[in-house]
């Protein structure tokens, strides 16, 4: 049954292409790193770059104003390779996933050692780059230099299970296997940066997860889920496991105006950020106690903020914020990674969300 439905979508490949190049021509968003529609400007394979890195794991809108911002700020592939890692780190504030962001720069100075600045044009050597896989180098191929690359993100997967009425899980090494096949089997000889683009776009604005828009969609007639009535039952709901909850104590300490923030290691969750003093929350120790051992010093006046929730893909976290006052007995600034900042210096720290949100707690102190 399966093998049929391959087979069906494989013979129609090209009216397939065909239609979905016609409708992304006259239906697709205008996006900050697409050159306007209608205009003459050619595709800039820094901004595509730049904008794959931004939208792995991200949706498009929360992307745009990072992306317009840091491309402001960062213009070009040199720039972006001579830039120190904090400013980069700050650009991406509030983006999540910094990893990508240390990555991205990691890769900008790998293409300017390495390949004369020039960001290269085959999957294989963009592979090479940090932090880019499959999906990203043929992204990158296919969008900025139309080569025929196949690309499989969970948008187009959507879209391929749904076209071929491939019913078990995308997310299967065996069926990612098929799906790959299928993309680069969809993929016309040219136009396949379009092409590709169309398939995502397709799968971010007709064929969404859920109540897909059939009636109007480009490819309708060849959709076998559609045809059997199961759009709504390809993919198969992923079954959810239930999400930790992670609980921190966040100290603000403050002298003569100042805050006490300090640099999070270069590996693990919010690398290379910056917070105010953080630890795991432990039932039945005193919070002043075992803060004043993590920094070196007695905590006093130790007073509660409050708390804020933060939630992530896989994780949840609640921190509970003191403040107190603190004196420095060269112990706390004896840490080459600690800093005491007034409020108008922080604003030049990388700081992840829910320390941002912290930050705002004591602006209003
Ligand atoms: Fe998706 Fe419906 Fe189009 Fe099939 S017809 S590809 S299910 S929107």
């Amino acid at each position: 049954m399966e093998r049929q439905a391959n087979k069906i979508v494989a013979n129609q490949r090209g009216a397939i292409a065909r239609a979905l190049l016609r409708w992304y021509e006259r239906a697709r968003r205008d996006l900050p790193w697409r050159p306007p529609i209608g205009s003459r400007s050619g595709i800039s394979p820094y901004a595509v770059l730049v904008s794959e890195f931004m939208l792995q794991q991200t949706q498009v809108a929360t992307v745009s104003p990072y992306f317009l911002r840091f491309v402001k700020a960062l213009p070009t592939i040199r720039r972006l390779a001579a830039a120190p890692e904090q400013q980069i780190l700050r650009l991406w504030q509030g983006l999540g996933y910094y990893t990508r962001a240390r990555n991205l720069r990691s890769a900008a100075r790998m293409i300017v050692a390495e390949f004369g600045g020039r960001i290269p044009r085959s999957v294989q050597e963009l592979m090479s780059l940090p932090g880019v896989g499959r999906y990203t180098a043929g992204a990158v191929a296919s969008i900025a230099f139309d080569q025929p690359a196949p690309i499989l993100d969970g948008n187009v997967a959507r879209v391929l299970c749904r076209l071929g009425k491939i019913q078990s899980d995308p997310r299967a090494p065996k069926t990612r296997k098929v799906l790959w096949q299928r993309a680069e089997e969809l993929l016309p000889r040219t136009s396949a940066g379009n092409f590709n683009s169309a398939l995502m776009e397709l799968g971010a604005t007709v064929c969404m997860p859920r109540a897909p828009a059939c009636p109007v969609c480009p490819v309708r007639r060849f959709c076998r889920a559609a045809e059997a009535g199961l759009q709504d039952a390809i993919p198969r709901p992923r079954r959810s496991k239930p999400t930790p909850l992670l609980m921190r104590w966040t100290i603000c300490l403050s002298r003569a105006n100042r805050w006490l923030i300090e640099r999070r290691p270069d590996k693990g969750r919010w690398a290379g950020l910056w917070q105010f003093p953080t630890i795991e929350a432990t039932d039945g120790q005193p919070v002043a106690a075992k803060i004043g051992r993590r920094l070196g010093v007695p905590i006093r006046g130790l007073r509660a903020l409050g708390q804020l929730r933060h939630a992530l893909t896989h994780r949840k976290y609640i921190f509970k914020v003191f403040a107190a006052t603190g004196m420095d007995n060269g112990r706390i600034t004896s840490e080459p990674m600690r800093r005491w900042v007034s409020l108008g210096e922080l604003a030049k720290y990388p700081l992840s969300r829910p320390q941002s949100k912290i930050a705002e707690m004591i602006s209003r102190l």
